[in-house]
C-alpha cells in the first residue's frame, strides 16, 4: 500500500462511535510521548498527520485514518498520564480491552514503546489482551536513535526474550522516526495485515 496517501477521516470520543465500514482496521497504541504521533507522521510521510501535542488532554478522541479502500487505522489515545484521574484511567481501560477483545475489524495490534522504557503494566495489558483473542501484535522499540548500536540490539534481544512470554504472534522490530530506522519492516507488516 502507500502508506503516504493516508488520509484523515473522523475522530470518536469512543471505540463505540466508531464506523463500521472499515474493513482491516489496524490499531496504534502507546503510553504518551512514547513517539506514536511521530511514528504514524514518518510511516505516511506527512508532517503533520497525527498531531504531535505535547498538552496531555483530558478529551483524549481516537483517530480514524484511511490508508486505503478497507484499510484503515486506529490512533488510540496515549496512556499513563499520572494526572488523569483513577476512575477515568479504568474507564479508558476497560473500554480498551473490549475493544481489542471484540471489534471484528482489528488485524492486528502497533505497540509503541521508547526503547529505554519498554514493557510497563499497560503495554503488557494491551498484549496479553491482543493475544488473547489471536491478534498478531507488533511491538516497536522507539527513539532507537537514542541508543548506541550495541546498546540497541541488546535491548532488542532482550525483549525479543521477554515477549516469548506471551505465548503468541508477539514481533519486536526497532524504529525511528528521526532516523527512519525500521519504517519499511513496519509497511511490511501492516501489508501483510492488511492482506495486500
Ligand atoms: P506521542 O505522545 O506518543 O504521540 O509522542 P510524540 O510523537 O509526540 O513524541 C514524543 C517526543 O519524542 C517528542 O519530543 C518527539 O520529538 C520525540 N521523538 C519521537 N520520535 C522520536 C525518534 O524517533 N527519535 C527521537 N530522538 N525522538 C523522537
Amino acid at each position: 500500500l502507500n502508506y503516504r496517501n493516508t488520509q484523515f477521516v473522523t475522530s470518536a470520543p469512543d471505540i463505540r462511535h466508531l464506523p463500521d465500514n472499515t474493513g482491516i482496521e489496524i490499531a496504534f497504541a502507546g503510553r504518551s510521548n512514547a513517539g506514536k504521533s511521530s511514528s504514524l507522521n514518518r510511516l505516511c510521510d506527512q508532517k503533520s498527520l497525527a498531531k504531535t501535542s505535547k498538552t496531555p488532554g483530558r478529551t483524549q478522541l481516537i483517530n480514524l485514518f484511511k490508508v486505503d479502500e478497507g484499510c484503515h487505522i486506529v490512533d488510540l489515545p496515549g496512556y499513563g498520564y499520572a494526572q488523569v484521574p483513577l476512575e477515568m484511567k479504568e474507564k479508558w481501560q476497560r473500554s480498551l480491552g473490549e475493544y481489542l477483545q471484540k471489534r471484528d475489524q482489528l488485524g492486528g495490534l502497533v505497540v509503541l514503546m521508547d526503547i529505554r522504557h519498554p514493557m510497563k503494566d499497560l503495554d503488557q495489558q494491551l498484549i496479553y489482551w491482543a493475544v488473547e483473542s489471536k491478534l498478531p501484535v507488533l511491538v516497536l522499540l522507539t527513539k532507537a536513535d537514542k541508543l548506541k548500536t550495541g546498546a540497541r540490539k541488546q535491548q532488542l534481544m532482550k525483549i525479543r526474550e521477554a515477549s516469548l512470554a506471551f505465548c503468541g504472534d508477539v514481533e519486536v522490530e526497532l524504529y525511528s522516526s528521526l532516523k527512519g530506522i525500521g519504517v519499511d519492516k513496519l509497511r511490511q507488516k501492516l501489508d501483510a495485515w492488511y492482506h495486500t
